[in-house]
């Protein structure tokens, strides 16, 4: 039997990918500092602890894996990682778990590590016009990310390749761009823009308001929660290192999405505009490198993964 290791293993996307794992047959540990929030875990041994602290890591890392998924950060939208407040954490915190898997990896003899990175490192510079961001892999440098997140990120990504080159390791990185989907968080602050619009839209009566930040002319693509499982697989089974998008080239503005979420909940609401934290002007995923080495790229329509996370966040609001 094959098994893995997912750390972050209670967070949205590593609780999906060890339903994936288990799906496909393996033996599943995971770690977290957490357990999943929505759903039970699938993995056959999890376990709470701080990947921070390295005796965690010899811990979860205390026999060897056929696969290793790296998914800890302390992350959230842009409510958490773009206002400032929590940027020496978010720094300290995701470099310090990264810094301990990527050694206890290297020093068990694992060899191959999946890391997510984040559309977040790409330079501020590429993404003022919304109509034409540059978010090609080779567009990183000069390396200008707008967050101390997307720093983090940059830092943490070349880390894994530099074990490549010194240690003889194959570790994969993939650059995620705004994963969503059912079973994510969707209130308190840490949520992102689909589930924070698919809430809003769910609250609002028929003919209500929703706050939208900013003017909602920004543009984003968002990639369903299955396809971003997908590509994580099929790189960590290739023979590509990356960095690679795993995203959405569906290129929406924030309007349209709010658009899309009404429709999808048969209301007619009245945007209203506020202040908040924006991030960058414009972001879509360029999908040309990921359809050159693996021959795949995410497929689904933006509107068929709103449908599915509007009717799970609508059923959340009921229950409460
Ligand atoms: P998430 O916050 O739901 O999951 C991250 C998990 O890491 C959480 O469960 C958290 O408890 C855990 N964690 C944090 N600090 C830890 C520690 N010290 N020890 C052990 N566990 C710890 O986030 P997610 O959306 O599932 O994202 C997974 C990964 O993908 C993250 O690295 C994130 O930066 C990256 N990413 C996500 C997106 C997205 O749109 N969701 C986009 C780009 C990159």
């Amino acid at each position: 039997m094959k098994t893995a290791l997912v750390c972050g293993a209670g967070g949205f996307i590593g609780n999906h990918l060890v339903s994936r794992l288990k799906a496909e047959g393996f033996w599943v540990r995971g770690v977290d500092l957490k357990f999943p929030e929505f759903s039970e875990t699938a993995a056959d041994d999890f376990f709470i602890g701080d990947l921070r602290d390295l005796t965690v890591c010899h811990r979860a890392l205390d026999r060897n894996f056929d696969e290793v998924y790296q998914l800890a950060a302390d992350m959230g939208g842009a409510g958490y990682i773009f206002t400032g407040e929590n940027d020496a954490n978010v720094m300290h915190n995701s470099a310090s778990i990264n810094l301990n898997v990527v050694d206890t990896c290297h020093k068990r003899n694992i060899k191959r590590v999946f890391y997510s990175s984040s559309a977040c490192m790409y330079p501020e510079y590429n993404q003022l016009n919304p109509d034409d961001p540059n978010c090609a892999e080779d567009s990183a440098y000069p390396a200008a990310p707008d967050s101390e997140y997307g720093w983090e990120k940059l830092f943490s990504e070349r880390l894994y390749l530099a074990y490549n080159r010194n240690h003889g390791m194959q570790n994969r990185v993939a650059r995620f761009h705004n994963i969503f989907g059912p079973l994510g968080t969707w209130q308190g602050g840490k949520e992102k823009a689909p589930a924070a619009i698919c809430r809003k839209v769910a609250a609002a009566s028929e003919d209500g308001n929703i706050e939208i930040w900013g003017d909602g002319e920004q543009t984003r693509s968002f990639l369903y929660i299955d396809e971003c499982i997908e590509g994580v697989l099929r790189l960590m089974r290739s023979d590509f290192e990356g960095p690679v998008n795993i995203g959405s080239d569906e290129m929406v503005t924030i309007n349209q999405l709010v658009d899309l979420a009404c429709d999808v909940a048969g209301k007619s609401l009245q945007k209203q505009h506020i202040d908040g934290p924006l991030g960058v002007r414009g972001r879509n995923s360029d999908n040309r490198l990921i359809e050159e080495k693996l021959g795949w790229s995410p497929s689904m329509p933006l509107r068929d993964g709103i449908q599915r996370t509007y009717e799970w966040i609508a059923g959340q609001i009921h229950q409460q």
